[in-house]
């Protein structure tokens, strides 16, 4: 039995508009008032404009049991200055925000932020005291080029020796990592949930490796990709699979309160 806190994220993308929102939070905060799960975090990234409606209607509905994240999609790793359309940590955190997504592999690719960007602005995130949830993952290339390992190693290990190198106490702080096999988002095509736990092992030895047994115990490591009511339950199962980073099936109320109730 893992001590880990199961943690269920929305990854809302470039997706829904105000009335949609509207409509969402109303249906969901209802059946979250009905749903039994307990013990159990939740988090959302919705677009930025819709952050403080998120905050206003989620907070109400978030409790000891059920703590709920609100966070940006993506910060810029400076506190302030001149690069139009970014959105700093401090900002998140003083429009109320507690997380934030860094290096989802849409950002990789749309934006071309490399490794080192990406660890800097977990640096950024945890600088201003955000929960990271940092994402990586391999390409269906790389995959089948068996290169799955090497790739999650470049990444994960930029990540923790750039956050490692700044903390004074070399201890891990909390930061929760998203595996999110690339060839997997937004296609219907999901990890097994052999493939998922092989991944997220090797991720847990790479922690274990640069920062000690008890932070590789402590991380929580999310699923993502295409995770929907219907496969949740085989992914949670396994023991290195601590919940999951939804994009799709969380822009209905529905099945992301049904993943909840089934894996919380
Ligand atoms: C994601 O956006 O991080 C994601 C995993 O998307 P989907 O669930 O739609 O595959």
């Amino acid at each position: 039995m893992t001590e880990r806190t199961r943690l269920f994220a929305a990854n809302w993308k470039m997706n829904l508009e105000a009335a949609q929102v509207d409509q969402y939070l109303a249906r969901f905060t209802a059946g979250l008032r009905e749903s039994a799960s307990n013990g159990i975090e939740l988090a959302f990234y919705p677009s930025a404009i819709w952050l403080e409606r998120l905050l206003r209607e989620l907070t109400q509905v978030s409790s000891a049991g059920r703590s709920i994240f609100i966070g940006g999609q993506d910060l810029h790793p400076e506190s302030a200055g001149a690069h139009t359309g970014d959105l700093s940590g401090e900002q998140l955190v003083s429009a109320g925000c507690t997380s934030v997504l860094c290096g989802h592999s849409e950002r990789r690719q749309d934006h071309g932020e490399d490794d080192q960007l990406v660890a800097a602005k977990t640096e950024a995130a945890l600088r201003v005291g955000l929960l990271p949830v940092v994402c990586v993952g391999e390409s269906l290339e790389q995959r089948e080029g068996g290169q799955t390992k090497d790739v999650l190693q470049r990444q994960v290990s930029t990540i923790l020796e750039t956050v490692l190198r700044t903390t004074e106490t070399q201890q891990l702080p909390p930061i929760v990592i998203a595996y999110e096999p690339i060839w997997a988002i937004g296609t219907g095509r999901t990890a097994t949930p052999d493939l998922a736990q092989d991944a997220h092992a090797a991720i847990r030895e790479l922690i274990r490796t640069a920062a000690g047994v008890e932070a590789a115990r402590a991380t929580r490591l999310l699923y993502g990709g295409s995770v929907k009511p219907g496969n949740c339950e085989e992914l949670i199962a396994e023991e290195d699979v601590d919940g999951f980073l939804i994009g799709g099936a969380s822009l209905d109320p529905d099945s992301f309160l049904d993943i909840i109730s089934r894996c919380g």
